[in-house]
């Protein structure tokens, strides 16, 4: 039976600026022209569970400024509940600024704004949307006392926990034995453990010693070398599909979306692994974030192409 989704993150209105190269301090550069884009890691997260055909809630804050309005108007064109996008009155919208070099390299400022004045009251405000999640996903653009509230709030109505470690910050033992999945990728995965990937095979004491801190099960994700799933019993490696990649940004924000949506139709634990890889892997046939989340029927297209 499909259930319900709740997802607890940032909204970031993204400014993107090709530039020739990264530049010296005093410099000035001229970069391509600007683009506005919407994203934010919880935003994209709970778009993608929403075009696959999920129920899902999005609990998220925006700013007083023209940003945060329409940004408010981008979620509800999303079809998320407007009820659970809070205004704060003082911060701007969450922001982002992103340079991209032609070598496809990445230099990001982050502006949290609203973000961080998501806070344990507004999860509170909520109350009667709880009691029917089956799944919660949180990321770390919000702070951790908010993620570490809603967890608790999740496991005191029996849903299954997912948190993607992005950014990285240390987490204690308390909030990471509230952890169902946790879901990292490769660089989260080594700076959360301490542990150097040098050859593949240092990736299962990664996720060993990740299992050791707490979560019940991890996946690691591997941008193009797929998957990697560890749990007390089992481990699984699951190779990327061949795609060609033009942009991998949002690619594990669609993966996290996806595997939340398989969780939520109660999918076996290998079928929702592989539904994730592939909206993985298509979210890297776009430009963008939110443009290339893909939408139900494309990734089933896509997985039963992939199937032969
Ligand atoms: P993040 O975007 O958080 O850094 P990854 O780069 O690990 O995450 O990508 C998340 C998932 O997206 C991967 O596990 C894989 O399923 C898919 N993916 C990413 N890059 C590619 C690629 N180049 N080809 C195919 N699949 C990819």
């Amino acid at each position: 039976m499909k259930g319900r989704i709740l997802v607890l993150g940032s909204s970031n209105v993204d400014f993107i600026l090709r530039i020739p190269r990264f530049h010296s301090p005093g410099e000035t550069i001229t970069g391509e022209n600007l683009i506005t884009a919407f994203g934010g890691k919880g935003a994209n997260q709970a778009i993608t569970a929403k075009r696959l055909g999920a129920d899902v809630l999005f609990l998220t804050k925006v700013g007083n400024d023209h940003y945060g309005t329409a940004y408010r108007q981008n979620l509800i064109k999303n079809g998320l509940d407007q009820r659970l996008i809070f205004k704060d009155k003082d911060l701007p919208s969450g922001m982002a600024v992103i340079e991209l070099t032609p070598k496809g390299e990445n230099r990001i400022i982050a502006s949290l704004g609203a973000n961080s004045s998501l806070n344990e009251t507004d999860l509170k405000k909520v109350y009667l949307f709880w009691k029917d999640i089956k799944v919660f996903v949180a990321q770390l653009e919000i702070p951790l006392s908010t993620v570490k509230t809603g967890l608790k709030l999740a496991k005191e109505h029996e849903a299954l926990t997912l948190l993607n470690p992005s950014p990285p910050v240390e987490l204690s033992s308390s909030i990471l034995s509230l952890i169902d999945f946790l879901v990292p990728n490769e660089v989260e995965a080594q700076i959360l453990t301490g542990i150097k990937w040098k050859k593949d095979k240092d990736i299962r004491s990664i996720a060993k010693r990740l299992i050791e801190m707490g979560p019940k099960n991890v996946i690691i994700t591997l941008g193009p070398k797929g998957l990697f799933f560890k749990n007390q019993g089992e481990e699984i490696w699951m190779k990327a599909y061949k795609v060609k990649a033009i942009d991998t940004t949002g690619a594990g924000d669609a993966f996290l979306g996806a595997f939340a949506c398989a969780l939520s139709e109660d999918r076996p634990l290998r079928e929702a692994l592989r539904f994730a890889n592939g909206a993985g892997a298509l979210a890297t046939t776009k430009l963008g974030a939110q443009p290339s989340l893909p939408f139900r029927k494309e990734l089933e297209r896509f997985l039963s192409k992939m199937a032969f």
